[in-house]
């Protein structure tokens, strides 16, 4: 079975481009519009919220958006 990250559209792109200044949100739009357009874009914002990912951009979603994530599933858990 092929792992999500063999079908990442971020393969390959600078990594700079997924980790922009956190306190810039619009730093992060490049990376989100990829993301938007990524097959693993789903089971990549798992992998990093199972994780708590603290830096970059995954499955189209920052760091404070994840933290939203997070929270949302908690309250409605
Ligand atoms: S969703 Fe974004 S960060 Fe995740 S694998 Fe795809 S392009 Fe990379």
């Amino acid at each position: 079975m092929r792992h999500w990250r063999d079908v990442a559209l971020c393969r390959g792109l600078d990594p700079e481009i997924f980790f922009p200044d956190p306190d810039d949100e619009e730093a992060a739009s490049d990376a989100i519009e990829i993301c938007g357009e990524c097959p693993a874009r789903e089971l990549c914002l798992e992998w990093a919220i199972a994780r708590r990912e603290k830096n970059g951009v995954w499955g189209g979603a920052t760091v404070r958006e994840r933290r939203r994530i997070i929270r949302r599933r908690r309250r409605s858990a």
